[in-house]
């Protein structure tokens, strides 16, 4: 059996993604050793637009051109992975860029700028154009989690999934609750995976691993609206890493004040 070919692409994000596994220093040759990296942007010059067993995708798709490149990854990979915030989600930048503003706002930043080689569209997660196979969340991914998926797939096994929240691993590490100090911490809300990182260093978690599945977001709210927190605050924050999908939330809030 030949190697698996595995090609990483990066769309519209940081790079973050891409630099984290350029960064496993240690682990690097026998990376490239272990799988035929047919792709790989940040790492090699000599880069193929032939079919590969695993793409793993970086970034959000924000241009009609990005949408095009990702819809021609998905014909020629076998399994597709979402690696990152961006592309799991659609990253900082698509925070609320469903609502009926993104033209108008858009025109505020980029003003009568014509645009000639792109044509930008609201940012937003790869799944929203193609199926994706497996969520690699974090921003940016986390090095113990890629190598741990990179070793399963050349086993042929899927990565893990983390089905709770990072609350599970905060209360494992025995860590006092940082709500209880009055800090708005996402963790309730936020999946699992990172270890809790943040509240084990008394930093409230900000949500960067993206929303947990069956997050209570409507208890979340009103707790820190208990706390003295104000609306827009708490908006904003939980507005951050959540993507397109918190924009149903903010209107099914607004219908009800209304
Ligand atoms: S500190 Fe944050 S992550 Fe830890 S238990 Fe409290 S809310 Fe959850
Ligand atoms: S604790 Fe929250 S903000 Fe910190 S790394 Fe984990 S998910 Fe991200």
């Amino acid at each position: 059996m030949g190697k698996i070919k595995i090609g990483i692409y990066e769309l519209t994000g940081c790079a973050g993604d891409a630099l984290l596994i350029l960064d496993c220093e240690s682990q690097l040759l026998d990376i490239f050793q272990a799988a035929d990296i047919e792709a790989f942007l940040m790492a090699k010059s000599d880069n193929s637009h032939g079919p590969v067993d695993v793409a793993l995708v970086e970034g959000s798709v924000t241009t009609e051109e990005e949408k095009e490149e990702l819809l021609a990854i998905r014909d020629r990979a076998e399994i597709v992975i979402a690696i990152g915030n961006c592309a799991c989600e659609g990253g900082i930048q698509a925070a609320l860029t469903a609502s009926e503003n993104w033209s108008k706002e858009f025109r505020q930043v980029y003003q009568d700028l014509k645009l000639t080689n792109v044509k930008p569209i609201p940012s937003q997660p790869i799944d929203a154009f193609i199926k994706v196979d497996y969520y690699l969340p974090g921003c940016p991914i986390g090095q113990e989690q890629f190598l741990t998926t990179f070793t399963r797939l050349l086993a042929g096994h899927p990565p893990e999934l983390y089905r709770f929240p990072v609350c599970m691993e905060c209360k494992w590490r025995e860590n006092d609750c940082l709500l209880n100090k009055n800090l708005a911490c996402l963790g309730p809300l936020t999946k699992g995976g990172c270890g809790a990182v943040c509240p084990s260093h008394n930093l409230p978690c900000i949500g960067c691993w993206g929303p947990a599945e069956e997050a209570n977001r409507s208890a979340e709210f009103k707790l820190l609206l208990e706390k003295g927190f104000d609306l827009e605050s708490i908006k904003r924050r939980m507005a951050i890493y959540a993507g397109t999908t918190i924009v149903d939330f903010f209107n099914q809030l607004k219908k009800e004040k209304s």
